[in-house]
């Protein structure tokens, strides 16, 4: 197997288990490729269950001594993997732009989004508070503590390869859990690097593991292992619903950051300028392959005709190419599939009356793979296009035009999802009734980006459940016990 050489700095092409770094068995492995170019990046291991085994006992093993460890010790550990990530951004950035293909400022973006989780969660796990409570009994004393779940699995998907993890990894780690992560097949390198650095920053062999390879295999093993008492799980509804039956064996407790369809409403009232910006940022990053970007937009009539020239003419100067060029906005789909998927949704917007204003096809770039797609407009969205009720992950906005209030918040809540919403206007009595009225776990009022550190992020309905972020994270990974004490 060779080496990972990317920018000066390779990166291992091995997995990180009991804080070695190993091969799989007979040396099975598979290649990681750039989604703009097909160059082959890598050969990383394909781990079976046996070693996925292995990784779950080296935390477990791990675990006592970790748990053990003041709230302090840990989150500065935790607190110095972030600062080892700052200190390699440019290195981790052009990394996850190789393999994922979004830009490099927005890669950069996320490696620095992805720190800050790392940040918040290390400070909170000192505020893991317990509680002393009142007992009915004037000889007893009940207190309330709180304490890491134990080892922790955690899955993450393709398209956000750094910040999906360290979402899950901080908090895991600060409460005082272990931790083995299986990444995308399509991303495993951002991973790889993480685990270097958690290596470099002084974790105990064993707290962090990473395992590489065919997602079922590795799947299985965490849910046929008892061992595991905590799965965390970002990716698609259908995947997630596979996995909650799964967890049923072992009563695994469970956080499913699933699918979204975002709708994006803009009132008559709204700052139109702010409305523009925050539609194309919110719907063109990462290409359209983002689980909170805006889907469907529905637009005020008074303000209909302005609202789209101005959007058309954003979207016509996104610039497409691969991530690592000058100015690009737009790059690769990740691969072949979410291309066809896109095709698909455009032709069938077509088909159903949609009127495309920009883009509706694929950009040939000289030297590149036939992946990229053009930043997309579709006037007329009707319910019953894909686009409207399927997540299209990719570079499409279609958009329908409303008239009152109650009408636009009942179509926005016609979906099976809940992840993010938005919706702009400047009334401010309208701005509660709305955001209290979406059915949603994140509504982003007059704001087009509104997931952060600080906030619990999460979704209803299929968007799943469980929070990250925020203090409300913590929960995810402790139990609460109490001791009922007789005097
Ligand atoms: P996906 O196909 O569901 O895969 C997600 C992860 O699950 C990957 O690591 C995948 O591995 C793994 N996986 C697939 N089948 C599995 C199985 N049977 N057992 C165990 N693991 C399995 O999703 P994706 O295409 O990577 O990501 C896009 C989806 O994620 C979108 O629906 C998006 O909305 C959602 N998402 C949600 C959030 C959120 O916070 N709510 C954030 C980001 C993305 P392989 O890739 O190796 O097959």
């Amino acid at each position: 197997m060779r080496a990972i050489l990317i920018g000066e700095h390779g990166v291992q092409s091995a997995n990180l288990i009991g804080g070695e770094w190993v091969r799989a068995a007979g040396g099975a492995g598979h290649q990681v490729t750039n989604p703009a170019t097909d160059a082959v990046l890598a050969e990383i291991p394909s781990m079976g269950a046996d070693e996925t085994r292995q990784a779950i006992g080296s935390a477990r093993d791990a675990w006592g001594g970790w748990r053990g460890r003041t709230a302090a010790d840990r989150g500065a550990l935790v607190g110095l993997l972030a600062g080892l990530m700052r200190r390699d951004a440019d290195r981790l950035a052009r990394l996850m732009t190789a393999e994922q293909g979004k830009p490099l400022a927005e890669a950069a973006g996320e490696i620095e989004y992805a720190a800050s989780f790392l940040d918040w969660a290390g400070e909170e796990g000192k505020r893991l508070f317990g509680d002393m409570i009142p007992a009915s009994d004037a000889s007893k004393r009940i207190l309330v503590l709180r304490q890491p779940v134990g080892v922790a699995a955690i899955i993450t998907p393709w398209n956000f390869p750094s910040a999906m993890i360290t979402r899950k990894l901080g908090p895991a780690l600060a409460a005082g859990c272990t931790a083995v992560i299986k990444p995308s097949e399509l991303t495993p390198l951002s991973a790889i690097a993480i685990g270097e650095l958690a290596v470099e920053a002084g974790f105990p062999p064993g707290v962090v593991n990473i395992v590489t390879g065919d997602a079922a295999t590795i799947g299985d093993a965490f849910f046929d292992d008892d061992r595991v008492r905590k799965l965390s799980f970002t990716g698609s509804t259908g995947v997630g619903q596979k996995l909650m039956a799964k967890g049923a064996k072992n009563l695994l407790r469970l956080s499913m950051e699933l699918g979204g369809h975002a709708p994006f409403i803009v009132f008559e009232d709204a700052d139109l300028d702010k409305a523009i910006a925050a539609a194309v940022s919110c719907k063109y990053r990462n290409a359209g392959q983002t689980c909170i970007c805006a889907n469907r937009f529905y637009v005020q009539d008074a303000i209909y005709d302005r609202f789209m020239s101005g959007f058309a003419e954003a979207v016509r100067a996104l610039k497409v190419g691969e991530g690592t060029g000058e100015g690009v906005a737009i790059g690769p789909l990740i691969n072949d599939k979410a291309v066809e998927k896109v095709e698909k949704h455009v032709a069938d917007a077509r088909e159903k009356g949609g009127r495309v204003l920009v883009g509706g096809e694929r950009v040939n770039i000289d030297g590149l793979a036939d992946r990229f797609y053009a930043p997309t407009l579709i006037d007329g969205m009707t319910p019953e296009m894909l686009l409207h009720t399927e997540e299209t992950f990719g570079p499409v906005a279609a958009v329908r035009r409303f008239t009152t209030e109650d009408e636009v918040v009942a179509w926005a809540n016609d979906s099976e999802f809940g992840l993010a919403s938005y919706f702009f206007t400047r009334d401010a009595s309208r701005l509660m009734r709305v955001a209290e009225a979406l059915e949603y776990g994140i509504v982003g009022a007059n704001d087009g980006g509104p997931s952060t550190a600080q906030a619990p992020f999460g979704g209803v309905k299929h968007s799943g459940f469980g929070r990250e972020g925020g203090k409300y994270v913590m929960d995810e990974y402790t139990e609460y016990k109490y001791v009922s004490w007789a005097l």
